[in-house]
């Protein structure tokens, strides 16, 4: 797993619950995000967590191993895929329904992988322990876990199931990100993310190809190690291996096949990531799920727009809207336009991504949140709903890299959506933050 965080994958026939309990487990984090222009909710690779273990969970579609035609047989060969990613399979059945041919069929295919596989039982709120259990021990997968996706009944017990199956020390993970010291001396991890084909790979080359970029080492790092360090303009840097790259000596390649999975894991351990896009291609879906991804991580985020020479005036047009409408989401990252072959554009990007770390790293000590605050309030209060009125009292940080800022008071709930976005404003324009989501947690009294 290389410090990366586990991949646990939802498996079953369709209909038995496995998007319910993907939601579940995944939705504290969504709910920051709602409503986001652009921002595409139909995702299948989510961030979870029980306690302080996080996890990437993947959702797959209904499975049938020997499905030979159409959709099914898409949906089985990205099954698959989905299971060799997973450092654990979550094999979902249906409890009402008792055991079917089909899934007898998955778990053969999971006993012949030899995968860590947990089975569980959904839709069991109400029933009892007792004999319609035993028929699950058919399948040859060990005990099963009753759960109810719907009410949440056993969700944690299941997570903990399947977490257990793996060898993970506590406390070795190196992914946790640095809260303390001084940004200044400390490495930035920065990982590329993009569609394949985008153009990665010549970036990278073209920036590690230089001679000021002294390649240092970095103790505890071994020489395929999936992180590259180096040091530009007096900044150690580490670069993070990402889906579709390779380091093959001293050169990075393209891999044909790319990989969410490993998307989603270099931008976790990332505290930048630098997105690029195709300026040929536009926006596209694959994009904006990206995007959507490194938002929900709260990594900080430079977005380049490469292959600028190859378009004409007008698709530059029509890049500049889609930008707008596909990734308005990420306003606070403003795109750069570059090209990697010439390699126009691309020394710009150190600065913004240096930019966008400090501000993801940022100190904002409480007297100077708590007077910001004030002074939002009296500039504009918020305004009142229904009887209540909102009142903000004072601020901390509650956490770097995304910045957190925690605000204290009474009848918060009430804060509506724009006097957030009004606040974030205002928090953005005090500190300089560019490159860097914020988030405003309230923590009401009463
Ligand atoms: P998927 O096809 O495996 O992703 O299944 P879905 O998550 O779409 O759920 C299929 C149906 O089962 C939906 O109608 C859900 O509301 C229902 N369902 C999911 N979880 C539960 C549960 O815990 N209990 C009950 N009674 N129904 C559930
Ligand atoms: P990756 O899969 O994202 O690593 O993409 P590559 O770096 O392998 O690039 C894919 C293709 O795009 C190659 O043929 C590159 O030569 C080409 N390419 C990369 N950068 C540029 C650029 O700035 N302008 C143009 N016109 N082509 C580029």
């Amino acid at each position: 797993m290389s410090g990366f965080k586990p991949v646990v994958a939802l498996v079953g026939r369709p209909n038995v619950g496995k998007s319910t309990l993907f939601n579940r487990l995944t939705k504290s984090r969504d709910a920051l995000v709602a409503d986001l222009p652009g921002l595409t909710r139909d995702r299948h690779y989510g961030n979870a967590r029980l306690g302080r273990r996080e996890f990437i969970v993947i959702d797959t579609g209904g499975f049938e191993p020997d499905a030979d035609s159409g959709i099914y047989r898409e949906m089985a060969k990205q099954t698959r895929q989905a299971v060799a990613e997973a450092d654990v399979v979550v094999f979902v059945v249906d409890a009402r329904a008792g055991v079917t041919a089909q899934d007898h069929d998955i778990a053969a295919y999971l006993r012949r992988l030899g995968k860590p596989t947990v089975l569980v039982a959904n839709k069991a709120e109400g029933m009892r322990e007792g004999a319609q259990w035993a028929e699950f021990y058919e399948l040859g997968l060990g005990d099963v876990v009753p759960v109810s996706a719907a009410h949440g009944q056993g969700v944690r017990s299941m997570v903990e199931a399947a977490l257990d199956r793996l060898s993970w020390p506590d406390g070795a993970d190196d992914t946790e990100l640095q809260t303390e010291g001084d940004a200044a001396d400390a490495v930035i991890r920065l990982a590329v993310a993009g569609r394949p084909n985008v153009g990665k790979s010549t970036l990278i080359n073209a920036w590690l190809g230089e001679e000021r970029l002294v390649a240092f080492d970095l103790p505890g790092t071994t020489r395929d190690a999936i992180r590259v360090p180096f040091e530009r303009e007096g900044r150690r840097f580490e670069l993070i291996d990402t889906a579709g790259l390779r380091r093959k000596g001293r050169v990075f390649e393209a891999v044909e096949k790319f990989s969410v999975v490993k998307t989603l894991q270099a931008i976790e351990s990332a505290h930048v990531v630098l997105l690029l896009l195709d300026a040929t291609q536009g926006v596209t879906e694959q994009d904006a799920h990206i995007a959507g991804y490194i938002l929900d991580s709260g990594r900080a985020v430079v977005v380049a727009v490469n292959k600028w020479d190859a378009v004409d005036e007008y698709q530059r047009e029509l890049l500049r809207r889609s930008l707008e409408a596909r990734l308005g989401f990420l306003k606070f990252a403003p795109p750069h336009f570059v090209s990697a072959r010439k390699r126009q554009g691309i020394q710009g990007l150190w600065k913004a991504i240096r930019r966008a770390y400090e501000s993801a790293m940022v100190k904002m000590p409480t007297p100077v949140l708590t007077r910001l605050l004030q002074e939002a309030v009296a500039f504009q209060a918020p305004p009142k709903a229904g009887m209540f009125r909102p009142k903000l009292r004072y601020a901390h940080q509650g956490g770097q890299n995304p910045p957190v800022i925690v605000i204290h008071g009474n009848s918060l709930e009430h804060v509506g959506a724009a006097y957030r976005r009004y606040l974030e404003a205002r928090f953005r324009k005090a500190f300089d933050l560019e490159g860097t989501p914020l988030r405003i947690e309230f923590k009401t009294q009463d």
